[in-house]
């Protein structure tokens, strides 16, 4: 792997060690490894079927690994079920947003509290994502299959949030959505990593995901390729060929 120039980084919040997963005998990712500072937005990008989506599923427990490690929060986590995660504070919005789009915005968000007891503080979180996104609050009890992509993207984001996570794990949350949906989506999550939320964000808009990023990797078909500060890679000119249509 290619690293550009010199990072001093925070203390690792997640340690990602030659990771490998295989789907049947087909392997998806052949030895990866990388780290997401507290505090950080780590950006993963890479062309289709790279395995940035397997990458997220093998950390948030989603997928077995075939090989590797992976620590978080000082723990060995490596194949732990995303049940035992969450309380641990990782969790995933996955691809397709895994809201469930016959229950009503409100259950959504409930249901991304489900571990906790504190009602007086749930109500504060649920306000909280409520002033990030204005319009959930006008679609409370409505079911989340009527609302926009926008919407309901937002919803993913929101109900990751109610259960108050250390590092979320964004799987394109741009995907799908008009240009200025994706503009909102995009401050929210640097305010959101500004209240101390760490980040690792999966984008095929590489330009999007590297802006956003204070770190990032380059993913090609199961290896890591690059790694640098997001502005480094942007000017690189191998990314603005392969990933940057210039
Ligand atoms: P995309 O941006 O298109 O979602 P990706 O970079 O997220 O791509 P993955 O979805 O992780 O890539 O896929 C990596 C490889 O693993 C691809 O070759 C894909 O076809 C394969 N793969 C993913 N999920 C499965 C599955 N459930 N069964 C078999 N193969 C799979």
């Amino acid at each position: 792997m290619e690293v550009l120039g010199e990072h001093s980084r925070p203390k690792a919040l997640l340690e990602v060690q030659d990771l490998a997963v295989s789907y049947g005998g087909i392997s998806a990712l052949r030895g990866i490894s990388l780290t997401v500072g507290e505090g950080e937005i780590v950006s993963l990008v890479g062309a289709n079927g790279a395995g940035k989506s397997s990458t997220l599923r093998a950390i948030s427990g989603m997928l077995r690994v075939a090989r590797g490690k992976i620590r978080f929060a000082g723990k060995d986590t490596t194949d732990w079920p995303s049940h035992r995660l969450v309380p641990l504070g990782l969790v995933h919005a996955p691809e397709g947003r895994g809201i469930f789009l016959n229950m009503s915005v409100r259950e959504n968000l409930e249901l991304g509290a489900y571990l906790r007891r504190d009602a007086r503080e749930i109500q504060a979180d649920q306000q909280y994502c409520f002033d990030l996104f204005p319009v959930l609050s006008q679609r409370i009890s409505q079911p989340a299959g009527t609302l926009s992509g926008g919407e309901q993207q937002m919803l993913a984001i929101s109900r990751a949030l109610m259960s108050r996570p250390k590092l979320l794990l964004l799987d394109e949350p741009s995907l799908g959505l008009a240009p200025q949906v994706i503009e909102r989506i995009f401050e929210t999550i640097a305010e959101v990593n500004k209240r101390g939320v760490s980040v690792l964000l999966v984008e095929q808009n590489a330009q999007l995901a590297l802006s956003a990023a204070h770190y990032a990797y380059v993913l090609e078909t199961g290896e890591l390729a690059m790694a640098g500060g997001g502005a480094d890679l942007l000017a690189h000119p191998a990314v603005k060929r392969a990933y940057l249509g210039e």
